[in-house]
């Protein structure tokens, strides 16, 4: 850093402006370049891949520095976003060639990984959370709040736990989140470990009133501290107005279906666990929608599920209307393609960074509504009264985007060709000169031809020398003397200019100037206008976004054959009729999939499910969940018929061997997740336990199983769908009166073991292990000498009577003991490491492995 040395001006420029962004890479502007130094330049260098250079190379000091093209900044910024990193873009805020002395430099904007604006054509169809939390002592809650600066939107709610707020931060996937005040070592290192950045910030005290006007709609002090600190960060790092933020508005993780992120990461929502993609996603099956604002909303809603019945029946009354007319849902969707992001074009707007191109598609988007409405009011008997009231057409915004800019307009908005001829009588003016002055070049060059006998005697232009004569070497001969006043001499022409030439273009660059310096003033003017409808755009925006969504859920109804489930406020009844897991059935397609009903009356909270492995268990455990959380969504459900309570909370909680993620050595992880399901779950929860237990020894295990079942039967009394590996635990069926077993059917043809995938009731026969290891292609005698093995352990084994309480320990020393059952054979190795291992320990596939070991060295 910084050493007592006296710097250069500009360098004590850098370093003033250095201090105030100490966490951000300083991106110093200097002419053509951004250039970086000291640390920054060292560690830029390093993660872009740059060269390191030094300011001063042979000074006693010199100064490491790194720069990069302006030019080609972004894509170095977003690279150093991606990795979580801060950028502070400091631009020359004066004109350096009328500027004596040192150019004033500011930093205009501070890109941050929460802030950072949508890049590419996924990011268009994923809102970038920026979330910020206040702690509120007094309370012990947080304040916490959360924006997408792209759209403007902001929501704000009390969250009275880390593990809520780790959870709002994990499901809205936020990168950034600003700390206002001290969280503790324990929070700060969890948000830390899941990857985001902490961005510590300070209110000013005046903050509170320049922002109420976006946060008078907040119900509390509290929730408006929070939505203060967010809009407060944004400002900061944006530096310039944000006439697009929206009002703040308070919502209640209570009011949606709660599902903490390690459930929605294992039912794969969003994100296939194998490959992190969204393909093979239940948000990959639902996405039919044809805008991004679409897809984001769609996204939105996956996250939250609703558990209030008039809303989700609200959604589902629109989705059978669009389900039943078909025409119109076809029409609809080419419509909807028509339409852009209008949400972020808004969001563009309010930002000044538009361009004439965007505002084209703006009119576009806007000429598409008046027949969406349509559509709408043709099929609305009432269930679209409220949507239909912010899906409305702005024909005065058409008319002005129409009128004044150019369909074709550039990118650039300062070069000219943005507004459209006729829209204003003064740059109709400049633009006739401009086309007469050409004219008149076209007719001096005629009459220099004619005049001067040279047929190739041409009138060009550059930017140099602005319109000159060029007559070829060849010709020159033949120019009379002194015409033409000699202005370039090239290789194989003579360049020349006449007064004549001169004054016409005087006159074309003075009206080119101006037209220029004119429409841009038009557009911006223009500009402002689309500003102030903002607010329109916005709900006119939200209305669409939800009609796309809702069009998305009857496309899929109608391809997969979804029906419209009945939803019951009370827990009491669950049926599921020939259900199917969504995914899965697309996948493989309808005919392979073998369709399994889940039937949970008043009387039954718990079914206890057994079958060998690859049976379909876990299909069928996710099968449930995903129909419950697509009922809630308001989308139709793939079964025959459905009939489902409408649940407060999902737990899914799924088994060490079964876990990818985690692995194996993480069986207290797994028993602080069954724990949360425990302790949150209420008798309107839906709880999935997928081999529970199975990370432990087979005892420990089993007897966890058992416990864990029993006190949801006991306490929790939440709908249950628990599969195990324990046949043992099936007995339990006797005792607890809520509790059904169910099993996954399989038969065995000539020996092989065909999987049915169907599920029935009563609990499953055998554990068919060494049929799963036939069907793997183990050797026959190992699996032979297996087979014998387990009769003799099935013979031997007392029958365990489970079903009582405190039986459990008995039965672990009994079954010790019973491991003596080779004691006579102790001289031969082989046999005394048999007799060493430790069955209770292994994994029957572990004990296949170690059979086969044994085998070989005999
Ligand atoms: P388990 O949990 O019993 O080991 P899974 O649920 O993981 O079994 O299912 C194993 C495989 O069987 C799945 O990958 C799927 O391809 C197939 N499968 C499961 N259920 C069905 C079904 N109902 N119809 C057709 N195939 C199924
Ligand atoms: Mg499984």
């Amino acid at each position: 850093m910084p050493q007592k040395t006296k710097h250069t001006p500009m360098m004590e420029q850098y370093f003033s402006i250095k201090k105030d962004y100490p966490d951000a890479f300083l991106f110093y502007r200097l002419g053509d370049f951004y250039e970086m130094f000291y640390e920054d330049a060292i560690q830029v260098s390093q993660l872009l891949e740059l060269t390191l250079t030094a300011r001063n190379k042979n000074a006693d000091d010199p100064i490491p520095m790194c720069g990069i093209p302006h030019h080609a900044a972004q894509g170095y910024i977003d690279t150093l976003i991606d990795q979580g990193y801060k950028v502070a873009v400091c631009e020359q805020v004066e004109d350096p060639k009328t500027t004596k002395g040192m150019v004033k430099r500011e930093v205009v904007q501070l890109v941050t990984p929460g802030t950072r604006l949508a890049v590419g054509e996924t990011g268009a169809r994923e809102n970038n959370y920026l979330t910020a939390v206040l702690y509120i002592e007094e309370q012990g809650v947080y304040s916490f709040s959360y924006a997408d600066l792209s759209t403007g939107e902001i929501k704000v709610a009390i969250l009275s736990s880390v593990d809520s707020l780790i959870n709002e931060c994990e499901s809205l996937a936020t990168k950034e989140i600003v700390i206002g005040s001290e969280l503790g070592e324990e929070v700060t290192h969890k948000l830390e470990q899941h990857g985001i950045l902490l961005s510590p910030h300070n209110m000013l005290p005046t903050d509170k009133q320049e922002y109420s006007s976006l946060t008078l709609k907040l119900e509390s002090t509290e929730l408006i501290a929070g939505a203060t600190l967010l809009i407060s960060y944004l400002q900061v790092t944006q530096k310039r107005r944000l006439d697009h933020l929206q009002k703040a508005m308070s919502y209640q993780p209570e009011h949606f279906l709660k599902m903490d992120y390690y459930s929605k990461y294992n039912l794969e929502l969003a994100q296939s666990i194998r490959t992190k993609e969204k393909k093979g996603t239940l948000l990959w099956l639902l996405d039919e929608t044809n805008t991004a604002m679409g897809a984001r909303l769609l996204k939105q809603w996956l996250d939250r599920p609703l558990v209030e019945k008039d809303l989700i029946v609200e959604r589902q009354d629109r989705v059978e209307s669009l389900l039943n007319a078909f025409f119109e849902r076809m029409d609809l969707k080419e419509r909807l393609k028509k339409v852009y992001d209008l949400e972020r074009l808004a969001g563009r707007v309010a930002f000044g960074s538009v361009n004439g191109r965007d505002l084209i598609q703006l009119k576009t988007s806007l000429n598409q509504v008046p027949g969406i409405r349509e559509v709408i009011e043709g099929i609305n008997q009432g269930q679209w009264d409220s949507l239909l009231v912010d899906l409305v057409p702005a024909y005065s915004l058409v008319d002005l985007i129409d009128t004044a800019i150019n369909e074709e307009a550039p990118l650039a908005i300062t070069e000219g060709n943005v507004i459209k001829d006729g829209y204003n009588e003064q740059l109709d003016t400049y633009r006739d000169a401009m086309k007469n002055g050409k004219q008149w070049i076209a007719e001096l060059e005629a009459k220099e031809r004619q005049e001067t006998g040279i047929k190739t005697l041409k009138i060009k232009f550059n930017r140099v020398f602005g319109y000159f004569i060029e007559i070829t070497k060849s010709n020159i001969a033949s120019l009379p003397e002194g015409r033409y006043e000699r202005k370039q001499t090239l290789a194989n022409a003579e360049r020349y200019v006449t007064p004549e030439l001169k004054e016409i273009e005087t006159l074309i660059l003075e009206a080119e100037e101006k037209s220029q310096e004119l429409e841009y003033q038009l557009f911006l003017e223009v500009r402002e206008e689309v500003k102030k409808e903002i607010d329109f755009l916005q709900k006119l925006a939200k209305s669409i976004a939800s009609l796309d969504v809702l069009k998305s859920f009857a496309d899929i109804s109608e391809s997969y054959h979804y029906v419209r489930p009945e939803l019951v406020n009370d827990r009491s009844h669950l049926e599921l009729v020939e259900g199917r897991h969504p995914v899965v059935e697309k996948v493989l397609g309808s005919q392979e999939y073998v369709p399994n009903s889940v039937m949970m009356p008043e009387d039954t909270s718990i079914l206890l499910i057994t079958g060998p492995n690859m049976s379909g268990k876990s299909t069928y455990m996710r099968q449930l969940a995903l129909t419950v959380i697509m009922a809630q969504m308001g989308c139709f459900v793939p079964c025959e018929k459905a009939t489902l309570p409408i649940f407060d909370q999902i737990f899914t909680r799924i088994g060490a061997s079964d876990d990818l993620i985690s692995g194996q050595s993480t069986f207290m992880v797994e028993m602080m997740e069954a724990n949360q399901a425990l302790r949150f779950a209420t008798k309107n929860s839906l709880i999935l336990f997928d081999e529970l237990g199975r990370g432990t020894a087979t005892y420990d295990g089993m007897a966890l199983a058992q416990g864990i079942i029993e006190y949801i039967h006991e306490k929790v009394g939440a709908k249950t769908l628990f599969s195990t590996h324990y046949h043992e635990i099936t007995v339990l069926e006797e005792v607890l009166t809520g509790l059904k077993n169910i099993h996954v059917g399989a038969v065995e043809e000539n020996g092989k073991l065909v999987f049915l995938h169907k599920m029935m009731t009563g609990s499953a026969d055998k554990s068919y292990g060494i049929h799963v290891a036939k069907l793997a292609g183990l050797p026959d005698e190992l699996l032979v000498r297996s087979s014998e093995i387990l009769a003799h352990l099935e013979g031997e084994t007392p029958e365990m009577s489970l079903t009582e309480k405190e039986s459990v320990a008995p039965v672990v020393s009994e079954a010790t003991e019973q491991l003596s059952l080779f004691e006579d054979s102790q001289e031969n190795p082989v046999l005394k490491e048999l007799k060493e291992i430790n069955l209770l320990e292994m994994t029957p596939m572990d004990a296949l492995n170690c059979l086969f070991q044994l085998q070989k060295k005999l």
